[in-house]
């Protein structure tokens, strides 16, 4: 049976490393169609501003299956990125990013049994990329956590960790901090994790987890983590096993999986033929078990790892690694090596000794919020206004008590999360954007929209007002966080 899969072969060195990976598939005997498609610079130059065409979407929604080069997206200016916006046009919500000692690969962690899996959340968090600049010189992101998306992505990752025979599942968050939306992925992970009495379930701080990949790395099994700190552990995780040259991800949504290496597109390696093709090889390995192609991707895999093992093929940046970069190999030359050792199995067996899941390993999703939740009583309590300002908070919270008017009473003033007003003994160097909370002049009285906007009204006589924030309480809980010093 032939597969249809879209080939994007990106940008950089994207194009070398596809073919790479494509002609290995093909000697591999596995009967693909590709539909080769584009995304990416090219597509931004000609003002597209998505950087992901019409028939490029239109292809993955009909193959289902894609495998693609990195795409180049402007750091710190411009579109959005076209790799965040290929994940979310698919809601390929389970970003899969393996970490496992390479044979032949030299790493500070040799023979300790590196083999982790990095299970982050792809779709939500400060990835929503939904920032606003609310005055000339403060910029805010929004940090989306839904209870739907972290119970799709942990639930994943336990089933994940079922399959592969895996026993340990540990949920990564800065719940410590962030107690309502890293809270809320933390409190998940507890309860999902009482369905899976046979996985043990920890919880660590993701800056003990850096530090504990850097100390020891082979304690992890499976880590789940929301998408801002996934990304930068499992770029650190590729760090403790070789690089990003041989990182793999696939992308994973309920009907639709991409496959991608971690790495960028490296553009000081782009047409060199230098470039270490792994990285893709290994995810077209994790695409090959998506699509049932099980023997091939054990093929695929031994033959790679034959190839680093016997060292008789080493790219530029292992062979910098080994201290000799005269012994480099082209990418073209790694490709040939590894397709001439189809065939060959390793002389040991690297990673666990575990089953290898009989089926494509994408749980389907399952999530669980039941609607009788909806039925906790709801209450606004109050509400924040955002405002501008260059005045002291003395003289803001004079003004702003008066504003308060009959309805409301001043509560608090903040700037950056910091009470500033009544004031404290915190030595503040604000900045020109506070935020004003207001609540029930009469102690629980109710917040109604019209009293609301009526504040509004009165606020904008004095100061430039950007947001504004209900203060809701749902039963005994309250959906909002108090000042640093409140
Ligand atoms: P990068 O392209 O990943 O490259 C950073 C460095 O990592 C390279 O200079 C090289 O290190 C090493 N490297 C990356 N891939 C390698 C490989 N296959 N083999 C050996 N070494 C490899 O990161 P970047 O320079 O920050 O980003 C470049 C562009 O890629 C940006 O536009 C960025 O937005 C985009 N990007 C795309 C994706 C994606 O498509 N999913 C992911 C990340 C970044 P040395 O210099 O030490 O040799």
């Amino acid at each position: 049976m032939s597969h249809r899969v879209t080939l994007i072969p990106g940008d950089g060195v994207g194009p070398e490393i596809t073919e790479s990976a494509r002609r290995i598939i093909d000697a591999a005997g596995v009967a693909i169609d590709w539909e080769v498609a584009e995304a990416g610079a090219e597509v931004f130059k000609r003002g597209d501003t998505t950087g992901v065409p019409r028939e490029t979407a239109d292809s993955i929604a009909r193959t289902k299956v894609a495998l693609k080069g990195p795409l180049e997206t402007p750091v710190g200016f411009g579109e959005k990125s076209a790799n965040v916006t290929l994940r979310k046009l698919f809601e390929t919500y389970a970003n899969i990013r393996p970490a496992r000692q390479l044979p032949g690969v030299p790493t500070r962690y040799d023979g300790e049994g590196v083999d982790f899996i990095v299970v982050r959340e792809n779709i939500e968090d400060l990835y929503a990329g939904v920032e606003y600049l609310e005055t000339r010189d403060v910029a805010v992101a929004l940090k989306i956590i839904s209870r739907k998306g972290s119970e799709k992505i942990i639930r994943y990752a336990f089933e994940l960790a079922r399959r592969e025979g895996r026993t340990k599942v540990t949920v990564a968050t800065k719940a410590n901090i962030l107690k309502l939306t890293e809270g809320m992925f933390k409190r998940i992970g507890e309860e999902i994790a009482a369905e899976y009495p046979e996985i043990t379930h920890q919880h660590l701080i993701i800056d003990n987890v850096a530090h504990q990949m850097a100390k020891d790395p082979a304690q992890f099994d499976v880590i789940v983590t929301t998408n801002l700190a996934g990304d930068i552990v499992s770029d650190l995780a590729s760090g403790l096993v070789g690089g990003l040259g041989f990182a793999a991800s696939g992308n994973y949504g309920d009907d639709v999986a991409i496959f991608e290496a971690v790495h960028g597109s490296a553009p000081k390696y782009a047409g060199k033929n230098v470039i270490n093709p792994t990285a893709l090889i290994l995810s077209s390995v994790m695409m090959l078990r998506h699509l049932g192609e099980h023997a091939a991707a054990q093929r695929v895999e031994d033959a790679v790892f034959v190839t680093l093992a016997e060292g008789q093929a080493v790219t530029l940046d292992v062979a910098r690694q080994q201290g000799d970069v005269e012994e480099a190999t082209s990418t073209t030359g790694f490709t040939d090596a590894i397709i001439g050792n189809l065939g060959r199995s390793p002389s040991e067996r690297y990673g666990r000794e575990r089953q290898v899941p009989a089926d494509p390993p994408t749980p389907r999703a399952r999530w669980s919020y039941a609607p009788a939740d909806r039925a906790v009583p709801t209450e606004v309590v109050g509400v924040d206004v955002y405002l501008e300002t260059s005045d002291a908070p003395a003289v803001i919270g004079q003004h702003l008590e008066a504003i308060a008017g009959a309805d409301f009473r001043l509560a608090a003033v903040t700037t950056r999360g910091t009470l500033a007003w009544p004031a404290t003994s915190a030595r503040i160097d604000s900045v020109d954007w506070w935020s004003a909370r207001f609540v029930p002049a009469a102690e629980g009285g109710a917040v109604t929209d019209a009293a609301i906007l009526a504040l509004l009204g009165r606020v904008s006589e004095r100061y430039r007002w950007m947001d504004v924030q209900k203060l809701t309480r749902f039963g005994d809980e309250e959906g909002f966080t108090r000042a640093q010093g409140q």
